[in-house]
């Protein structure tokens, strides 16, 4: 059983494609894998999704797709540069430095473009643009190093959301089971709508990384679209500033609790982990904030995907975790969601009588069919552990996005169709499923929540009892 509430997203890649490594990562809490589909084709997917399912049917795989981002070729050896320096990016292979996704893109850049290389370790502004080559220069920075990726803030070199490869990459991870896929740069509904295009009638849950001044500007609009959203703070940091990030990323936590939907606050959380084996005080501080904010999910990038301690970061994040979830205390919240009004009362309801008989309950149990009652009963940060029975595998899976879910299963005991369905009979079955499962045991009272078939009709709200076992 997970005490841990607070959810863990690993990036996987060179450093975690070894299965002891997985196994390792899993055991100290990881529950959702990301791959950055701007390196992997389908071939790294399954090979990914193997070294998961090897281990556990729980952790959630997550494809990120990263649109048109602007990669650097790799070019043979960092650069060392300094303030005033000069650096050429060319359009093709006879250029030392280019684009290399993007040879043309001199056509769509004018003089005094702002140029920023990976998370910020360069920044150039372009002085003079000749027979198609930029002549950039350096306005800090001391390595310029190989295949980076390129911000150009305000610079609008193409309005796709996904490229070709991340068509392909996307519509691999349905056809397997992949759980989640997290878009890049997801500005507006239209954006939304591209990806959902692909995705169609799918059931792959869709995660907007909200990377920029517009798709801040248009937050309310993009949740009513998407499942969740990650506070991509590598892109925000580069577009809207540094200093814009902590007050941003609290906006964001408070407004997507009170949507009760998931939020992933992402990038540089253990910067220093990637060649360290402790963290930074800075940065333990930052996760632990970002909990105390009330983010669903802390992420590692190149902590676990090419750092030196994947596991020992794992580790880390979840300590830290669990040492200040300890503190945190529920509180109701009101406010728009997009849920039924009567899934939203019974869970309010549910929030209230946990929070008053505090150790007198021992747990919470919902029946959910598409896990909205669990989330909205997850978001008032009650102390007792919640178990969900939803589903579906994916919705089963998406819930290791939410803080305060203990755990999750498949249910599919009850069968509506029968002559002799009742709501007891219901209630038994999901009885005798807990029992199974262990989560639950003789003496303890525990809070029955949730919607169950009724007389065939749809699944209703009528699930709302204190059962002593
Ligand atoms: P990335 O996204 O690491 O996939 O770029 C997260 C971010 O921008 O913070
Ligand atoms: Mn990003």
């Amino acid at each position: 059983m997970l005490e841990r509430k607070t959810k863990i997203v690993c990036t996987i890649g060179p450093a975690s494609w070894d299965q002891e490594v997985i196994r390792g990562m899993i055991e100290k809490g990881m529950n959702v894998a990301r791959v950055n589909g701007a390196f992997a084709d389908t071939n790294e997917l399954d090979m990914v999704k193997k070294l998961i399912r090897n281990v556990s049917d729980d952790v959630a795989l997550m494809l990120d797709v990263k649109g048109p981002e602007v990669r650097l070729n790799k070019f043979p050896e960092p650069i060392e540069v300094s303030p005033g320096h000069s650096i050429i990016l060319g359009n093709s292979e006879s250029d030392l430095i280019y684009p290399a996704n993007y040879p043309d893109l001199y056509k769509s850049v004018s003089v005094g473009q702002k140029i920023i290389v990976g998370d910020g370790e360069v920044e150039m502004v372009v002085k003079k643009i000749e027979n198609g080559q930029m002549n950039c220069e350096v306005v800090y920075g001391e390595i310029f190093a190989p295949g980076k990726a390129l911000s150009l803030p305000g610079c609008d070199y193409a309005s796709e959301v996904l490229t070709e490869k991340d068509i392909e990459n996307l519509k691999h991870a349905i056809k397997t089971d992949w759980d989640i896929v997290s878009a890049s740069f997801i500005s507006d509904v239209s954006s939304v709508r591209e990806v959902r295009d692909v995705i169609g009638s799918a059931e792959i849950k869709l995660i907007a990384k909200i990377e920029d001044e517009e798709g801040l500007r248009n937050i309310d609009d993009i949740l009513q679209e998407v499942d969740g959203i990650m506070i991509a703070r590598g892109g925000l940091g580069l577009e809207l500033g540094l200093e814009k990030i902590p007050l941003v990323q609290k906006e964001l936590i408070t407004k997507l609790n009170e949507f009760a939907l998931p939020v992933i606050t992402a990038t540089q959380m253990l910067e220093s982990m990637t060649n360290n084996p402790r963290p930074t005080r800075a940065e333990t501080t930052d996760v632990a904030n970002a909990i105390l904010q009330g983010t669903d999910a802390v992420m590692l990038s190149g902590e676990s995907a090419m750092g030196k301690y994947p596991v020992q970061a794992v580790k880390m994040i979840s300590d830290i975790a669990l040492e200040v979830e300890s503190t945190l205390e529920p509180k109701v919240l009101w406010g728009s969601i997009k849920a039924p009004l009567t899934t939203e009362a019974i869970s309010k309801a549910a929030a209230e009588v946990s929070i008053g008989m505090k150790e007198d309950l021992d747990a919470v149990v919902i029946v959910s069919k598409t896990g909205t009652t669990a989330r909205l009963l997850a978001r008032h940060n009650i102390k007792q552990p919640i178990f969900v029975f939803t589903s579906s595998d994916i919705k089963r899976r998406f819930l290791n996005l939410t803080k305060g879910i203990s755990g999750a299963f498949t249910f599919e005991g009850l069968d509506v169709d029968k002559a002799d369905y009742s709501r007891d009979k219901a209630i038994k079955t999901i009885l005798s499923k807990a029992f199974k499962e262990g989560i639950v045991k003789k003496g303890q009272k525990i809070l029955f929540l949730g919607k169950t078939p009724v007389d065939k009709q749809e699944f209703f709200p009528n699930l709302f009892e204190i059962v002593r076992l």
